[in-house]
Parts: structure tokens; C-alpha cells; sequence
């Protein structure tokens, strides 16, 4: 009788993302951005900006800031700790918005720059996942995760993300899948079963770099037993930073990866 109550009280209380955005939707911090302009002040005096990089550089534990044609952030490589905002507020904020999904590696550092290659790899895309409608199946897999996006994986899965109303399904088997879904640096011991579960999928398919972890191998890479992210095991179409990425950063990453919405390319 409680749970009758609770539902008659909380009413629908899933999310219609992509079809509309939830407000709580923002309430994750989701990357980092360099604030308008402040970049090209610091490139303004070479001397001065050399030892702004170094003090820059030294804040980042990941290395995701650079000063290289103005300042940047390789949201790719930040773990979102917060320390380049709490140290220099007048460079740096968190950006809440979900949709942070690209399909450009490159593309993840901000502010970017225009790449002409982008709308080809774009197009590529789109044309191989035209009939990726309606049925998506995915395989999750973990190739060396701490486990912080297996949490936000599942969730997609609970009342409130309900993945299975856009009609995208968690599978076991590789042979049924269309989406891969790596989390995880991509540690040696992974390779080789990762590589597999990319062959044994059929065509079309999709691979998505779910977190910085999968995305630049995190905060610990490189070393004797990981390397950079996951991109040089399995071809990544999607990149989804964020550590973790939330729920609704994942779903972009699907959306994206199968053709329902356009990538965040235009992050600047
Ligand atoms: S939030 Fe942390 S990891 Fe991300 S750019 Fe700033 S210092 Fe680097």
C-alpha cells in the first residue's frame, strides 16, 4: 500500500531525455571550461605566459590543462577535481551541462578549434548507423574500470533513466550487439578480450569511450599495464568525458553514437 502511495504522490518520475531536458539534469558537474577570453590574455605576453603555463600545468594532477595557442582544457583528460576552478576562478568553471559527447577525439579540447575533418568522420557515421533504429542493443564492457562507471552504467537501466523506453537494451553476447560500451583505462589484460568482443559484433557497430578513463587511461596512465585510454585497442566513434560521466552524459554518448542527436562539437 506504501508503494501505491509513493507512486500516486511521485507521479511519472522518469526522464524524458533526449526528448526533453530535466532540469536536474545540470545538477552533475560535467566538464571544465576555460572562461571567454582569459586564454588569449595569457598569450598575449610570452614571458609572463610561460610562467603562467607552469603554474597552470602544476594544478592539473592529469595534465589536461595547456597553453598551446591560448589556454585549454582537454576535457578528455580531466577527472573533474575541481583543483584548476578552486585555484583560479577567473580562468576556470565547471560546466554543468549533460551533453558533452563528442565524436571527435580533438574535439575534447576546449575551446576548440574548427576541423574540417570532423564533418567527414560525422558523415561516416551517420551513414553506417542509418539502420540502427528502434532495437539498439549494447555490450558493456569493463576493461579496467575503478568501478565509478559501472554505477552510472547501471543506472541507466533504474526508473528515472529507463534506457528501454528509447528502445536500447544491455545484451551478454557481443553476437547481438550494435553499441560497445567500454569503461576503464584498457589495461593489458583486457586487450585481447576487448579486441574479441569488437570482432565478434557485427556490422554495423559503434564503440563508445564511456569516462576520461576509457577515454585518456585517467589519472594513473601511462603505466606498465595501461596506456592511453582505449582508443588504441578498439576504433572509438564517441568519446563521452567526465569521471564519472553522469547518467545523462552517457545517454548522449549512445544518442550520439547512433544517430539521435549531433555531438557537442561546437563546445567552445
Ligand atoms: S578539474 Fe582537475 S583534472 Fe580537470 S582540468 Fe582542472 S585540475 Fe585538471
Amino acid at each position: 500500500m506504501a508503494w501505491v502511495l509513493r507512486g500516486l504522490r511521485d507521479g511519472v518520475v522518469t526522464t524524458r531525455y533526449p526528448r526533453q531536458p530535466d532540469d536536474y539534469g545540470d545538477g552533475f558537474k560535467a566538464s571544465v571550461s576555460v572562461i571567454a577570453g582569459s586564454g588569449d590574455m595569457l598569450e598575449g605576453d610570452a614571458g609572463r605566459a610561460t610562467g603562467v603555463a607552469e603554474k597552470l600545468a602544476g594544478l592539473c594532477p592529469t595534465g589536461a590543462i595547456r597553453l598551446e595557442s591560448g589556454l585549454r582544457v582537454d576535457r578528455g583528460a580531466c577527472i573533474l577535481c575541481g583543483n584548476c576552478v578552486k585555484a583560479r576562478p577567473d580562468l576556470f568553471a565547471f560546466d554543468s551541462s549533460p551533453e558533452v559527447a563528442t565524436i571527435g577525439r580533438q574535439s575534447l579540447v576546449v575551446p576548440s578549434e574548427d576541423d574540417d575533418s570532423l564533418g567527414l568522420v560525422r558523415a561516416e557515421l551517420a551513414k553506417r548507423v542509418r539502420t540502427l533504429r528502434r532495437s539498439i542493443h549494447v555490450r558493456h564492457v569493463d576493461a579496467g574500470s575503478d568501478g565509478g562507471e559501472e554505477w552510472e552504467v547501471a543506472a541507466l537501466t533504474n526508473p528515472i533513466y529507463d534506457v528501454q523506453r528509447l528502445g536500447i537494451f544491455f545484451t551478454a553476447s557481443p553476437r547481438h550487439a550494435d553499441v560497445l560500451l567500454v569503461t576503464g583505462v584498457g589495461t593489458a589484460g583486457m586487450a585481447g578480450p576487448l579486441r574479441r568482443t569488437f570482432e565478434a559484433m557485427p556490422d554495423p557497430k559503434v564503440v563508445i569511450a564511456a569516462g576520461t578513463d576509457a577515454t585518456s587511461g585517467g589519472i594513473v596512465h601511462p603505466t606498465y599495464a595501461s596506456g592511453d585510454g582505449v582508443g588504441s585497442i578498439v576504433p572509438v566513434d564517441v568519446w563521452v568525458p567526465g569521471s564519472p560521466p553522469s547518467p545523462f552524459s552517457l545517454l548522449h554518448g549512445i544518442c550520439v553514437g547512433i544517430g539521435l542527436l549531433a555531438g557537442a562539437e561546437s563546445a567552445k
